[in-house]
């Protein structure tokens, strides 16, 4: 762009110093320009106080948590300790946004949350269908990724990213959503001696997390990673972002085992354990068990809420075939009423996915693949064969599934 001096700015009118030129000739002068520049941030302003007072009004009927647990109802069979903690906590954490502006002298705090559970019983599930029903952005990220800055892999800041990503690059709205973390126990401090190695997927990660989970202006490159070092920072305030983190801590029923045993001592306290059911140890997860596990007692700290997810029994699974909102037998349905096809499964066919599901010990996240095998071939044949039922037996189920099997122990020779 060049520069004229001593003339007239096009806009104004005024003479001015230093002007600079358009392609067609036209000049502007430095007020011009500053005075063009205030206009479009008090613009921007006023967008952003437009979207907030919309926002609000949006989430003046929120629902209350049995509301929000009736609709996790929907999806998720049992777990419901964790269900009620969660609604709860997505609860408070709209009040707390509708209260921030209002300069209350009460400051309500975070309670960023922790979900302690087997594989596979839900945790993840949980998060998405909540996120279902949010007025709030919502973004899922893998604990794993994730190594101390300065290492390979993803620094602590591109979680934040993935929720800009939902945003469209919306700072403001960003800032009031809510970030899942998955697999939080894998970047769990590897040796109780933090000091023999330096540990950069796990207490290093962890230290970063804390400012992230404690509420700080961070620095967020918004492509991620540290590939594009000409990027700008976009900066985002997570004071009012919620948390909730989400590991399977496998072994930690040891930790709790060893706690409850060293706090039983004493006649009272002998008593007290006979209570203790010793299948579920879980739900007698306690904080300083995640610290015996190897996460940090600041990380601890910044995760007021701790809850646990049962282990899926048979009951549990059998639920999960049939009862959900999106069952995987109700998916099966819709597909072959597609074809004109009313498609049923006998009792017995569905306690058999179940049994195997068990014996594989592939839980819920098994069921799926299983009763998928068994619906290929019908799946392939039906438009063709002009049926209005079909009902899957058990015997129809344990051909498949042998077939199956045989065909992989095959493959495998
Ligand atoms: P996690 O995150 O605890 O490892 P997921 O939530 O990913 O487990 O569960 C895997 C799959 O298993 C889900 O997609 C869902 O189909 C099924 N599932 C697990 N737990 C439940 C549950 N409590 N209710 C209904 N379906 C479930």
């Amino acid at each position: 762009m060049a520069t004229k001096k001593n003339n007239l700015c096009s806009f104004c009118g005024n003479e001015s110093d230093q002007l600079f030129s358009g392609l067609d000739g036209s000049l502007i002068c430095y007020d011009c320009i500053e005075q063009g520049h205030k206009l479009l941030m008090e613009q921007e302003a006023q967008m952003a106080r437009d979207e907030e007072k919309q926002w609000r009004s949006s989430v003046q009927d929120m629902p209350h948590p049995s509301q929000i647990k009736a609709f996790l109802d929907q999806y998720i069979i049992g777990q419901d300790e964790a269900k009620r903690y969660l609604s709860v906590a997505v609860y408070n954490h709209y009040k707390r946004l509708l209260q921030v502006t209002r300069n209350d002298d009460v400051e309500i705090e975070k309670s960023n949350i922790i979900l302690v559970g087997p594989t596979g019983t839900g945790k993840t599930l949980m998060a998405r269908t909540i996120a279902k029903m949010l007025k709030v952005p919502f973004a899922m990220v893998d604990a794993t990724v994730l190594t101390e800055a300065g290492y390979v892999g993803e620094d602590v800041e591109s979680l934040l990213v993935r929720l800009l990503q939902e945003t469209n690059y919306n700072v403001q709205q960003a800032e009031r959503g809510i970030v899942f973390i998955d697999e939080i126990d894998k970047i769990a401090r590897k040796s109780d001696n933090p000091s023999i190695t330096r540990d950069v997927s796990g207490e290093g990660v962890q230290q970063g997390l804390l400012k992230l989970l404690e509420g700080a202006v961070v620095n967020v490159p918004p492509q991620g990673g540290r590939k594009h070092p000409e990027q700008e920072f976009v900066k985002i305030n997570t004071q009012n972002i919620l948390f909730i983190c989400g590991g399977a801590f496998d072994g930690i029923e040891r930790k709790i085992a060893q706690r409850l045993n060293t706090q039983v001592v004493g006649f009272e306290a002998s008593q007290k354990s006979q209570k203790v059911d010793k299948n579920d140890l879980l739900r007698y997860i306690a904080p300083q068990d995640l610290k015996s596990f190897g996460l940090i007692p600041e990380i601890i700290g910044r995760l007021p809420i701790l809850t646990y997810l049962q282990p899926l029994g048979k009951e549990a699974l059998r639920k999960i075939l049939t009862e959900p909102k999106n069952a995987i037998t109700k998916q099966y349905q819709k597909l072959l009423e597609m074809d004109g096809v009313t498609l049923r499964f006998e009792d017995a066919a569905l306690d058999y996915i179940v049994d195997k599901a068990v014996e594989y010990k592939l839980g819920a996240r098994g069921l799926r693949g299983l009763t998928e095998t068994i619906m290929i071939d019908l799946m392939y044949e039906i438009p063709e064969k002009k049926l209005t039922q079909y009902t899957v037996t058990r015997e129809y189920a344990e051909q498949k599934l042998q077939k199956d099997e045989l065909f992989r122990l095959q493959q495998a020779v």
